[in-house]
């Protein structure tokens, strides 16, 4: 983002305005904090805002401040393509491309608001008039504080911004733990926490409130994983029935492919959740060190998004995706080894 970018948007903030803040499909604690964030900071500045997600997201996520607001397009759709259609200015949150945010993507496409994006996906596309993406960030909510910085506004930051930003950093950063996690960022947390987020509040509503459902979905997955040594790599499956029998709910599954990344000399872990109602598998892909877990997605199953971090899905069935899955992996022999 340029001093030129700034001074525009800076003028584009000076009368209030209709704005939308979208993030993707699936919002995670960065998606879903870097849009509230930005949201209570725009409405402090007397703009006319909305959130709108493309879907819903995890019960862990639904007390952060102003999530009530947030208006789900897959249940409000006709509320939601109206509010884009009126809007002045198009904020997209912690994606690169805008079929990331699934059904919005036509509505999105065709607005004629300024469309401003702010991200840290790898290779972003090419349809916002202004870029903010930068993908050595750890996390969007990371980028909201800068944005607000280089807007020469941090004293605007009030305890619900601080909070909102402060979920995102430490989700996306798997708690501040994450190679992405610089001295910048614990620099941002630590006067996040002078601003009023409550550190040892908010670990506790997004890592301590588990249903009795979810640690057993996750007993479940740690039985079926499996370790291939030759790779270095190790992978989880969960088919549907699994799913069913422990009455799933969204973001059950969030984090469980952690546990297969945290193998003593495993490099490459990957987690495969059956979706039977889109008949899909949901492919999620963590590596530690070099291997390049993006390209890897984008180049064998449909998806994309950091070098440690990516995710994905196979329209084949569970046992084709993983065989597919294990038939690759000696094409990635050098890269796998350590
Ligand atoms: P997760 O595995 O937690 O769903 O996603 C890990 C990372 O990959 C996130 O940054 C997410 O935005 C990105 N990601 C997940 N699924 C997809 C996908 O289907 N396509 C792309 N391009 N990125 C994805
Ligand atoms: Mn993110």
């Amino acid at each position: 983002m340029t001093k030129n970018d700034i001074s525009d948007i800076n003028a584009l903030l000076t009368k209030p305005k209709q704005i939308v803040i979208v993030p993707h499909k699936n919002p995670d604690g960065d998606a879903i904090g870097s849009s509230l964030a930005l949201y209570h900071y725009l409405k402090q500045k007397e703009h006319h805002v909305n959130v709108i997600a493309p879907n819903d997201y995890p019960g862990f996520l639904k007390w952060i401040p102003g999530e009530e607001v947030i208006i789900k397009h897959e249940t409000e759709t006709e509320k939601s393509d109206d509010l884009i259609n009126k809007a002045d200015i198009i904020f997209t949150l912690d994606f690169n491309a805008l079929h990331r945010t699934g059904k919005m993507e036509a509505v999105l496409t065709r607005a004629s608001a300024i469309k401003i994006m702010i991200d840290h996906h790898q290779q972003p596309d090419d349809y916002a008039q202004y870029v903010y993406s930068d993908v050595a960030m750890c996390s969007t909510c990371e980028m909201i504080y800068h944005f607000i910085e280089m807007l020469e506004d941090v004293p605007s930051i009030n305890a619900d911004i601080a909070t909102c930003i402060y979920t995102g950093i430490m989700t996306d950063t798997g708690s501040f733990r994450f190679r992405s996690t610089t001295s910048t960022t614990h620099r941002v947390i630590a006067d996040l926490i002078d601003k009023g987020a409550n550190n040892a509040e908010i670990h506790n509503n997004v890592y301590d409130t588990n249903s009795f459902n979810r640690i057993q979905i996750l007993g479940c997955a740690l039985s079926n994983l499996k370790s291939i040594k030759a790779y270095n790599t190790a992978y989880i499956t969960l088919s549907q029935d699994e799913l069913n029998s422990f009455n799933f709910k969204k973001g059950d599954t969030e984090g469980v492919v952690n546990y297969a990344l945290s193998l003593q000399d495993v490099v490459f872990a990957v987690i495969f959740i059956e979706h039977k109602k889109e008949n899909i598998i949901k492919i999620s892909l963590r590596s530690k060190g070099t291997f390049d877990v993006n390209k890897f997605a984008r180049l064998h199953f449909n998806g994309g998004g950091h070098k440690n971090a990516s995710g994905g899905r196979s329209e084949l069935d569970l046992k084709n995706t993983v065989d597919k899955f294990i038939s690759i992996l000696p094409t990635y022999n050098k890269d796998l080894s350590i």
